[in-house]
C-alpha cells in the first residue's frame, strides 16, 4: 500500500512543479470533494429518499438550491484559489514540502488531529464574534441564509467570512509546515466533516452515534435553525467547547425532552 502511494506521489512531483501541486492541485482536489460529497444531499432532498432520516421537514426549493451552487463556484474561484495562492509562500516558508519520502502515519496522524483541534478551538470564536449584531447582520447572516442546511450550504458565505474562518482551517497547517500529502488529507476530511455537519440528516450510521465528543449533522442543524441570538452551537466540529463554556444549553434541553419522549413540550418549543 505504501509503495502504491509513494509511486503515484513521484508520479505527481515529476510531472507537476511544486506550486502547481500546492495551488492549483488543492484547488481541484477541494472542488472534486466538496461537489462529491455535498450534491448527493440536493438529489436526496429532491427525490425525498431516505426522508425519514431528514432532521427537518422542510425542503429547500430547487432556485435555492442552484443559487447556493453558482454562488460556489464564483467564491472558490475568485476567493478560495486567490487565497490558496497568496499563502503558498508562506506554506513554502514554515516549512512545507512535496518530496519523498513521505511522512509516516504517526506524524499524519497527529498532526491532522491537532488541526482539529486547533481549528475547532479557533472556529468556536470567530463564530461566537459573527454572532454578535453588527457582524451578524452584514457577514454572517449570509451563511444563515439557509435555516433548513443541505452539503453545499456549508460553505456558502460572506467572502469576509471566508476569509475569517477560513484562518482556523489554515493556521495550523501555516504554522507546522506539514508535508503537502498531509495538507490535502486534512482538507478533504476537513470538507467531508463540515459538509456532513450541513447534511440535514442524521442516519443510523452517522459517526457522532459513534464518537462521543463530535458533533455533526444534528448538532450543527440546531445552529442553523434557531434564532442567532438564541441558537449556541458554534463549534465546527467537537462538541465540547460549547459544553465548556455553556453556549449547547439550549441544544441539551432539547436532546434530554426528545428522549424523554416528551413530544408534547418538543411541539410548543
Ligand atoms: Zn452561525
Ligand atoms: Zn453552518
Amino acid at each position: 500500500m505504501a509503495s502504491i502511494v509513494e509511486s503515484g506521489w513521484r508520479y505527481l512531483i515529476t510531472h507537476f512543479s511544486d506550486f502547481q501541486l500546492a495551488c492549483l492541485g488543492s484547488f481541484f482536489i477541494h472542488e472534486s470533494i466538496f461537489f462529491l460529497s455535498g450534491l448527493p444531499f440536493i438529489f436526496l432532498e429532491r427525490a425525498g429518499w431516505l426522508s425519514k432520516y431528514k432532521i427537518q421537514t422542510k425542503n429547500n426549493t430547487a432556485a435555492a438550491q442552484e443559487k447556493c451552487i453558482t454562488r460556489l463556484l464564483l467564491y472558490h474561484v475568485c476567493v478560495n484559489l486567490p487565497v490558496m495562492i497568496v499563502s503558498y509562500p508562506v506554506f513554502r516558508f514554515m516549512g512545507m514540502r512535496s518530496t519523498l519520502p513521505l511522512p509516516s502515519w504517526k506524524v499524519v496522524s497527529t498532526q491532522i488531529l491537532f488541526y482539529f483541534v486547533l481549528e475547532d478551538f479557533v472556529f468556536y470564536w470567530g463564530h461566537r464574534i459573527l454572532h454578535t449584531k453588527w457582524l451578524y447582520k452584514h457577514v454572517h447572516s449570509v451563511h444563515h441564509e439557509y435555516a433548513t442546511p443541505f452539503g453545499l450550504t456549508s460553505e456558502y458565505a460572506h467572502p469576509a467570512e471566508i476569509l475569517f474562518l477560513g484562518f482556523a482551517t489554515i493556521v495550523g497547517p501555516a504554522i507546522t509546515g506539514p508535508h503537502l500529502i498531509t495538507l490535502w488529507l486534512w482538507m478533504v476530511l476537513r470538507v467531508l466533516e463540515t459538509v456532513e455537519a450541513h447534511c440535514g440528516y442524521h442516519f443510523p450510521w452517522s459517526l457522532s452515534n459513534f464518537l462521543p465528543l463530535y458533533g455533526g449533522a444534528d448538532f450543527h442543524d440546531y445552529h442553523h435553525r434557531l434564532l442567532y441570538t438564541k441558537s449556541g452551537n458554534y463549534s465546527s466540529t467537537f462538541v465540547y467547547m460549547d459544553w465548556i463554556f455553556g453556549t449547547d444549553k439550549g441544544y441539551r434541553k432539547l436532546k434530554a425532552l426528545k428522549s424523554d419522549g416528551d413530544e408534547v413540550a418538543l411541539k410548543e418549543m
